[in-house]
């Protein structure tokens, strides 16, 4: 048993671009179902990445993606607090 060399894999939620995790922006839902988007620290939880892009929030709004991928009825919060950090 060594140690892992495992490096996940993650997939913007927006344009389906695959990336390491400094690519991307995460947010997380922890097990109480709070959402941290874009935290300085490591969260445990339910996880989905996307680019640092307008175009891929508009996309996976459009789609619903987080609400899928998180489990999440309404996901406007975190769609509004992405674009404020992507800024334009
Ligand atoms: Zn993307």
């Amino acid at each position: 048993m060594g140690e892992s060399k495992f490096l996940p894999v993650r997939t913007c939620i927006g344009c389906g671009k695959k990336g390491g995790k400094a690519d991307f922006i995460k947010i997380v839902k922890n097990k109480n179902g709070e959402v941290f988007v874009n935290a300085d620290k490591e969260i445990f939880g339910r996880g989905a990445y996307i680019c640092r892009d307008g175009k891929c929030v508009a996309k996976a709004e459009k789609k619903n993606r987080l609400s899928r991928t998180l489990k999440l009825s309404d996901c406007a919060d975190i769609y509004q607090k992405l674009n404020e950090i992507i800024g334009d």
